[in-house]
């Protein structure tokens, strides 16, 4: 049976708006087909939310029916090289999980709180290793979905056209109930910080982006300092613990904080954006050597858990990709743009801007990095006055310059942004959704206006 559940009283306090009628919790995924065939007792459109830490409207209520996959949250079936989980499983959740059992997903993000549901359906691009995977999406092998017309399917890898839409569907052509993830041996993994100047960044861009590993960056443009955070995949290092830093004790205290990675220590007080620029600053240069001696850990314990609801995280960010080609004079442009913006307006980020590289994965219709390898640039504040001004302009700006932006990380996001870096694939989603679902049953006003 469905359970009727109270609005969250904060669920507007985040800025974006959504407003359903009807908050429900699927307690089996067989509700699910329930719900969407009542039209009139489940008003239209039936959004489904994950862990709801969406930085867009993407899950956007619109007097409609949302549906929580919170109670879809059983880990079926572990395999040697697959796990196979419900929707509503956290990723952090998994991760613990599969670690006790000496296995890891090949890319592993840096917040628990993401949905197996949602990890299916949007675009979740991390720094990556190799050539076809680098958004999340791309370790699904198996979706178990209920179509708007409250059918079942089940979508393999071997179907990759359809896996392909479906890795990018967002909620809109069907409710995903259960995935199978591709899984491997649990691998220590060494991270190397070296901090450079833009220029030094620059000059050496070839040699940076042409070594093994996956890139992170921590960038700040007011001070001209980019780090170059190095993930190295090592199967010859020690699996012993003695080998390995405690993140609790160590990285996790004082080293990601200094990236401004994890901000809640660092923004305790309202009212401290100075504070926060120069603590952030002094932050970095501090782990500099710490940093330079490297670092070896497990993926799993660089994950975090963010505050229970979004917004109060006091942290928030806005992503765009870009082509990696381009990379090092769209960085030089960035920097004058935040300048210029200073100067105009007043108004800077207040944390550290990061960036990943992405390989080229073509495995979701909206990857980031469909047509070639990109670097992400993550723009973050606090949320104070004048952000989200910024991120109109910064909008433009990247879009010009051959950014491509996601659904649910790029804030502020209009039309012209979306057509002009997906193109003719926006028409195929667009067309396919028209097929699938004829009464817009799962469609709301974000995407309605994003996508047609
Ligand atoms: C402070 C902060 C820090 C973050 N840091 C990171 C980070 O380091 N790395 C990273 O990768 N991301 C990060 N994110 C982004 C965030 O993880 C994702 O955008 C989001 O969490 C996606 O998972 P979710 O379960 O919250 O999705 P939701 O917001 O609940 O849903 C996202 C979309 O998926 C759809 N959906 C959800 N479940 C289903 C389902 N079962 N079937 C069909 N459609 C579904 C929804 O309708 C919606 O359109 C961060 C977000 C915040 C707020």
């Amino acid at each position: 049976m469905v359970l009727k559940v109270p609005r969250s009283p904060g669920a507007d306090s985040s800025g974006l708006y959504r407003r359903p009628r009807f908050v429900l919790r699927a307690k089996r995924f067989e509700d699910i087909p329930t719900i969407l065939g009542k039209t009139n007792t489940y008003p239209s459109p039936v959004r489904i939310v994950g862990a709801d830490y969406s930085q867009t409207r993407c899950v956007g209520g619109d007097g409609g029916t949302t549906v929580d996959s919170g109670s879809l949250d059983k880990i079926v079936e572990f395999g040697e090289d697959f796990v196979r989980a419900q929707a509503g499983v956290r990723i952090g959740t998994l991760v613990h999980a599969l670690a006790e059992r000496g296995q890891e997903l090949t890319l592993t993000p840096e917040i628990n709180q993401i949905s197996l549901g949602a990890l299916a359906v949007t675009t979740l691009p991390q720094a990556s290793y190799t050539k076809g995977v680098a958004q999340l999406s791309s370790l699904v092998i198996e979706i178990k979905l209920i179509t708007p017309q409250g059918k079942q399917m089940i979508i393999a890898e071997s179907q990759r056209d359809l896996m392909r839409v479906l890795r990018s569907s967002y909620g809109l052509l069907g409710v995903v109930h259960e995935v199978v993830l591709r899984v491997q041996p649990l691998t220590p993994i060494k991270i190397d910080y070296q901090v450079m100047t833009l220029a030094e960044f620059n000059a050496r861009f070839n040699d940076i982006v042409n070594a093994s590993g996956a890139l992170r960056l921590h960038i700040s443009p007011f001070n001209d300092r980019i780090t170059v955070e190095r993930r190295t995949v090592d199967e010859t290092l020690s699996t012993s613990r003695s080998g390995i830093w405690q993140i609790r004790k160590s990285v996790m205290r004082n080293v990601l904080p200094a990236f401004g990675s994890s901000v809640g220590s660092i923004l305790a007080a309202p009212g401290l954006t100075s504070a926060v620029l120069s603590g952030v600053q002094r932050a970095l240069r501090a782990t500099i050597d710490r940093g330079s001696r490297g670092v070896v850990m497990y993926a799993h314990e660089w994950m975090r858990d963010l505050p229970q609801e979004a917004w109060k995280s006091r942290y928030t960010y806005s992503l765009w990709a870009f082509p990696q080609a381009d990379f090092p004079k769209i960085l030089g442009e960035y920097f004058a743009f935040c300048k210029a913006y200073y100067k105009e307006h007043r108004y800077r980020c207040n944390l550290v801007v990061g960036a990943s590289r992405l390989h080229q994965d073509r495995g979701s219709l909206f990857s980031a990095s469909y047509d070639g390898p990109m670097f992400t640039l993550e723009p973050s504040s606090t949320g104070e006055k004048g952000w989200d001004d910024f991120l109109i302009d910064f909008n433009d700006f990247a879009s010009a310059l051959g950014g491509v932006p996601t659904f649910n990380q790029t804030r502020a996001l209009q039309t012209e942004h979306v057509n002009k870096a997906f193109g003719d694939r926006v028409k195929l989603f667009r067309a396919l959704r028209q097929r699938t679902d004829p009464l817009n049953r799962l469609r709301n006003s974000y995407f309605a206006y994003l996508l047609g």
